[in-house]
């Protein structure tokens, strides 16, 4: 069997057509989506995901403000920053771009991001939302993939879905989605034991884990959905947690990396300001 691959690229390609008209038509009703990312320090990857994130929302229409700070910057300046950004009605989505440097407090800050405006879905308020299945700003890694999922026709109800990984930003997220989507999820995570015989029992495996080449073509159901997440760098060259030229021997459907989840993740950031744009009009 030879796997059909997901390609991201092509998905977020169309839905950045989409979203190009989506924002034209807001802006003819007078309505400009903007989003505000705050970079604090120099962190080379970071300033990669944020080019990334400006260029999209260029592309798109949608009006975008950096917020640069220092290396040294005080936690009391950063939240002015939020605070600012929250009350502006120019600004629609607020993203603080991860890791912070290490004397800042992460979830105190992400704490005073207005849950409306935390197009990231990370504030608490949205996570709880989430795990009670109430309507909520969904972080944009787990949105993607289950656009992905969706754009593919994949049957999911009574599925088996099982999750490598268990971080609030990726898997614990996703497992939400999947059990609202009535998968039967399990999280899988460091201590698990024997994570072999759960893997193998997946019709849908996700695996966020952040390590090269992990999921092996021996831990695969074969025909099973293999979603992959991570993002290592081997080499100098980018690759997944799935050992991909193995694994599409034997699954079903397989996302690759580059070329895969990565281009949800951005499309879906761009779906969240739309929304939290449209919200704010109301
Ligand atoms: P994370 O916070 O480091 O979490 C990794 C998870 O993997 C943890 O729950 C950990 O278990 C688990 N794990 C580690 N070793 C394991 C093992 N041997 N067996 C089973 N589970 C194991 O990472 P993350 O933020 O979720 O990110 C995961 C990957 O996705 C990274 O490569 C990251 O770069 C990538 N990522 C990609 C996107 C994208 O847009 N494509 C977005 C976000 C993240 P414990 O909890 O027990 O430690």
């Amino acid at each position: 069997m030879m796997a059909e691959i997901l390609s991201g690229k092509q998905m977020s390609e169309q839905l950045t057509q989409e979203q190009q008209e989506r924002v034209a038509a807001l802006r003819a009703q007078g309505i400009v989506p903007g989003l505000a990312v705050i970079l604090a320090g120099e962190n080379p990857a970071s300033e990669i995901y944020v080019r990334n994130k400006k260029t999209m929302c260029d592309t798109i229409g949608v009006h975008s403000e950096v917020v640069r700070l220092p290396n040294d910057v005080s936690q009391e300046d950063l939240i002015a920053h939020v605070e600012r950004l929250n009350q502006d009605p120019a600004i629609h989505g607020i993203l603080v771009q991860l890791p912070l440097p290490e004397h800042l407090d992460e979830a105190a800050v992400l704490a005073r991001v207005l849950p409306e405006k935390d197009v990231d879905g990370f504030h608490v308020v949205n996570a709880g939302k989430l795990f009670a299945g109430l309507p909520g700003v969904v972080p944009c890694t787990p949105k993607g993939i289950l656009y992905m999922l969706h754009q593919a026709g994949i049957e999911l109800k009574g599925k088996e879905a099982v999750v490598i990984g268990r971080s609030n930003i990726v898997g614990k997220p996703v497992a939400m989605l999947l059990l609202q989507e009535h998968c039967t999820v399990t999280i899988c995570h460091s201590r698990t034991q024997n994570l072999k015989d759960v893997t193998r029992r997946a019709d849908i495996l996700v695996a966020a884990i952040g390590k090269p080449r992990f999921v092996t073509a021996d831990m695969v159901k074969p025909g099973a959905t293999v979603i992959d997440v991570g993002v290592n760098r081997v080499d100098g060259k980018v690759c997944g947690d799935v050992d991909f030229d193995a694994v599409k021997e034997v699954a079903g459907h397989l996302t690759p990396v580059p070329g895969g989840v990565g281009k949800m993740t951005i499309s879906m950031l761009m779906e969240n300001t739309l929304e939290a744009a449209c919200r704010s009009a109301r």
